[in-house]
């Protein structure tokens, strides 16, 4: 740890989390410097969706490189691109009827929440855009701009114009609705909103507590956008790739984005960012957008192989749906043997999370299930839910294993705290 301590800048943050020096790792297992073995239920918040080193994306890879193959290519077309973009067409586009066109942006998710609300500012020739309460899109500014929490908030993170938030599925209780208060501000001229070019949400906010939007109120939304012509952007960089259970988090609601940014596990836990557009969208001009290394040509490989790998037919989204009964089992009995905790389990497919109102509670509860050697993390505005992310694939074995740490570290913060 002391090479980073005096050389890392103090910016440096899952370290504090996981104060051990990783090396290995494989699936969903991780192995520190010392041969000592964790178990991953973090899965780089939904990047390892195909655990670490997936066998098939490893072999392309060495393969790839073995032959030279070019590495660096910023957008030019290579074989690699090529063979991603025919892949993709065929078995996650063709299948669901969508017609998108592929922006393969700089290689981090919040490049690619970037340029879908510059493009859509283009389309609408409008300037503002509405984000959602708890919603969390990145850290450049215009991501950070439609970004909730109010840790990223201050003064010192720079101009945050032209965004207007409005309340989140169930953000104010369960008897109002928020696409009507949404309405009203759209339809009363004197709301003090202009217009926005576009909306910008996450079907299930991973980063903001794991809440999800209900099926009729994403339906919902999406009319009320059609309505008043405003764009629709789903940011399903973190549980997209299969986390809920099909390849879009949206595809149960049956609407149509008019926008979709991909990242995290698109690339097998290699960078890479995609945004998908309804081809009336593309208004951009050559090089508009740019970047070194848009389209990484060995997470192009990786994607390759795990695309028909996984999405050639439902056996993936049958898992997520198995363990997430599994799982959500798990949860439930904690929340029951702890009412005086108050605890709320939320979430969908696999990404799931349990609610602790009790400050610092979820915090310790990861803290001491790392100590047990099993690597989660917290989530929302007060770090109040302790998120359970494990990769997709995980073996049975290993779910039921870091369940049962999990619910130790759980059932012992529970003992000390009441
Ligand atoms: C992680 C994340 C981002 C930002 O992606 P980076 O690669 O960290 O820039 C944007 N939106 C959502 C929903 C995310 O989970």
């Amino acid at each position: 740890m002391e090479v980073f301590e005096k050389h890392e800048s103090q910016v440096r943050g899952y370290i504090r989390s996981f104060p051990v020096v990783f090396d290995k790792a494989i699936g969903a297992e991780l192995f520190d410097e010392d041969g000592n073995r964790f178990i991953d239920f973090f899965a780089g918040a939904g990047t390892l969706n195909y655990g670490h080193n997936p066998e098939a994306a490893v072999e392309a890879s060495i393969k790839y490189l073995q032959d030279r193959r070019i590495a660096h290519g910023l957008d030019k077309a290579t074989v690699a691109k090529k063979t991603f973009i025919e892949v993709f067409v065929k078995y996650i586009l063709e299948p669901r009827g969508y017609d998108y066109k592929m922006q393969f942006t700089g290689p981090t998710g919040t490049n690619c929440t970037e340029a879908a609300m510059k493009l859509a500012r283009q389309v609408k020739g409008r300037a503002n855009i509405v984000a959602f309460t708890n919603g969390y899109h990145g850290h450049t500014m215009g991501a950070l701009a439609v970004t909730g929490n109010e840790a990223y908030r201050d003064a010192s993170y720079g101009s945050r114009g032209a965004v207007s938030f409005m309340p989140f599925d169930g953000f104010l209780g369960d008897d109002i609705d928020t696409i009507h208060v949404f309405r009203r501000f759209l339809e009363d001229h004197g709301s003090g909103m202009e217009t926005p070019a576009a909306v910008i949400v996450e079907t299930v906010q991973g980063e903001g507590g794991i809440n999800v939007a209900s099926t009729d109120w994403l339906q919902r939304l999406a009319a009320l956008c059609k309505e008043f012509d405003i764009l629709l952007i789903i940011d399903d960089i973190q549980v997209g790739n299969g986390r809920t259970g099909k390849f879009f988090s949206f595809e149960e609601a049956g609407i149509e984005p008019d926008m979709v940014c991909l990242s995290k596990s698109i690339g097998g836990g290699n960078p890479m960012a995609l945004l998908l557009m309804k081809p009336e969208a593309d208004v951009w001009s050559p090089g508009e957008h740019t970047g070194t290394f848009r389209g990484n040509s060995m997470a192009f490989v990786a994607a390759t192989e795990l695309i028909q790998q996984y999405w050639a037919d439902d056996k993936l989204t049958a898992e997520v749906a198995r363990k997430s009964v599994i799982m959500l089992e798990a949860l439930d009995g904690l929340r029951d043997e702890f009412p005086a905790l108050n605890c709320k389990v939320r979430g969908r497919g696999l990404v799931l999370g349990i609610e602790t109102p009790v400050a610092g509670f979820s915090d310790k509860v990861a803290a001491r299930a790392f100590e047990k050697r099993l690597v989660c993390e917290t989530c929302g505005a007060d770090s109040q839910v302790n998120k359970l992310f494990v990769a997709l694939n995980i073996e049975d074995e290993l779910l039921h294993e870091g369940l049962a740490l999990f619910r130790e570290a759980f059932r012992e913060v529970a003992q000390e705290t009441l």
